[in-house]
Formats: C-alpha cells, sequence, structure tokens
C-alpha cells in the first residue's frame, strides 16, 4: 500500500478526503470514527499527531483538529475520538456523519510527538478523550528497545469515560515497565486531583527531574499541571503538553 502525507511537522495544507468506515461509541457522548483516505493510499502520522477537519456548517467552515487515536503502524483505517462539547457545533456535525460519509482535512501536523530520549522514564497525564495522542504514544514507547519506566494517570468523571480501559489494563498486565492508574473525580476538580498525583509521584515522590512528562486534556487545568511540574524542576522542554 503506498502512503499519503508526510509525517513531520512539515505536513503541507493539501486537502485530503476520508471515509468513514465504522462508528463505535464509548459512550452516549463520547465516539470514534474509523476513517480511510478515499485516494486508496495509508496516512502516515506520528504518534500524537493531529489532523484538522473541514466542517462545513450552514453558515460558517470551521477547520477543527482531533488526535490520531490509532497506531501508525496499524494498517487498517485511522481513528479519530472525540466527545460532544455544550455548544459545540462543530463536534456536533461530526456526530452527525454516518458510515460511508466523506470529510476533508488537512495534516497530519503536532508536535506533540515523543521525545528522542529512549532512556528517560516517561510519564503521561491524559483527561477524558485526551487519551487519543497519548494512546498511539505510549505504544510507541513500549516498542522501544529501552526498559525504562512508563507511568499513565488517566483521570474521567466516571469509569465510563476511562476509555480504552481493557486494552490498557491488559498493557499494564504484559508490559513490566508500564503501569496505569485510572482515577476518577468530579468534572470540576479533575486537574486538582491530577496535580495532587503528579505533586506525590513526580515531585514529592523523588529528586529525578530527568522523566520527559506528556500532559493531554481540556482547559487551563493543563497549564496549571505544565507550570506545576515545570515548577518543580522539569526543564521546559521536558514537560510536554496539548491544551484543548
Ligand atoms: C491539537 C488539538 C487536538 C484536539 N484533538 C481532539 C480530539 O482528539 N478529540 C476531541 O474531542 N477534541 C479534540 N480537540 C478539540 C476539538 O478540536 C474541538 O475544539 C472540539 O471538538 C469542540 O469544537 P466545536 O467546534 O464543536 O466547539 P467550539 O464552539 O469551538 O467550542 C470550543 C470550546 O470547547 C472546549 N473543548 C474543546 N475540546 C473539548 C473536549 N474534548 N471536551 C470538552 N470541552 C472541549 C474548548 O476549550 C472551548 O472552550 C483538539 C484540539 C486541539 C487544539
Amino acid at each position: 500500500m503506498t502512503t499519503d502525507a508526510p509525517p513531520a511537522a512539515s505536513s503541507k495544507r493539501t486537502t485530503l478526503n476520508a471515509r468513514v468506515e465504522k462508528i463505535f461509541d464509548h459512550a452516549s457522548d463520547t465516539r470514534s470514527l474509523f476513517l480511510s483516505l478515499t485516494s486508496g493510499k495509508h496516512l502516515r502520522f506520528v504518534p500524537g499527531q493531529f489532523i484538522s477537519i473541514t466542517i462545513p456548517l450552514a453558515d460558517e467552515t470551521r477547520s477543527r483538529p482531533y488526535s490520531i487515536a490509532s497506531d501508525p503502524e496499524d494498517r487498517s483505517p485511522f481513528e479519530i475520538c472525540f466527545n460532544r462539547v455544550a455548544g459545540g457545533r462543530g463536534v456536533a456535525w461530526l456526530f452527525d456523519r454516518s458510515v460511508g460519509d466523506t470529510l476533508d482535512f488537512s495534516g497530519p501536523f503536532g508536535t506533540f510527538t515523543l521525545a528522542p530520549e529512549p532512556d528517560s522514564e516517561e510519564g503521561f497525564i491524559a483527561e477524558g478523550t485526551g487519551i487519543a495522542p497519548i494512546r498511539p504514544m505510549l505504544k510507541q514507547a513500549l516498542a522501544a528497545p529501552s526498559a525504562a519506566k512508563i507511568h499513565l494517570i488517566y483521570a474521567a468523571s466516571d469509569r465510563q469515560h476511562i476509555l480504552y480501559a481493557a486494552e490498557l489494563d491488559a498493557l499494564a498486565r504484559s508490559a513490566p515497565n508500564f503501569s496505569y492508574e485510572p482515577v476518577i473525580a468530579p468534572a470540576e476538580s479533575i486537574y486538582d486531583r491530577l496535580s495532587e498525583l503528579a505533586q506525590t509521584r513526580w515531585i514529592a515522590g523523588d529528586q529525578d527531574r530527568t522523566r520527559h512528562l506528556y500532559i493531554c486534556g481540556v482547559g487551563k487545568g493543563v497549564l496549571r499541571l505544565r507550570d506545576l511540574l515545570r515548577g518543580a524542576g522539569y526543564e521546559r522542554r521536558a514537560v510536554h503538553y496539548e491544551q484543548w
């Protein structure tokens, strides 16, 4: 199979077209679309990157980024995963897509990708659908020859919104260097809880500041976590984040 779109941050703004091959509902407000390029080619991307989807509403055309939740090595349709947002007309349009519909997008884009430092421990923090870019990053990190520790703290407001839970459990059982901590907390205090856990594990837990830490979620809580970790002595470049 041939490939389309280079994986680097230099991706040109070429419009690509994809067909919805499959729909999976994680919960009533959280869905995955599995997409394949109508050109028949395979989309190349780096774990952590996103595509920008063109959303033609009646009164405006908007472009919204969605992270690729699947593994680039997987030759089946690639996956995006999203949740409904109060007043979010862009994502509502995505929820209205059916199998066989097509959509335009550009990309892949983004630099929220694994740092090329295989020997440093990697810590991941995800909230809700913020697991989307982290899922393929975890797989990439686990496929590396390094046995460095990898830990995921993953928070949602209830069990149903811990996505890919069975897969994460299986990974934690099979990969001795991977551990994972699902966290259930009320939506309004989710980032307080994540901050406490990050503080305990990666700040108070030891003096090691060589880890690379990756955060993905919605709103200012992401920046609070970033600042907490940087303020505790982690280098700026070692605290990677993507704020939606
Ligand atoms: C790099 C990047 C990657 C992204 N990847 C994803 C993804 O994989 N899955 C996904 O669901 N969203 C993702 N988003 C958010 C997505 O692009 C849209 O902002 C979201 O779907 C709302 O768009 P809208 O046009 O419906 O709403 P808008 O009217 O544009 O509303 C935006 C508001 O919703 C908030 N918001 C954005 N995303 C969420 C969310 N997931 N949950 C709750 N509130 C949210 C924003 O902070 C903002 O206040 C990503 C954003 C960025 C910047």
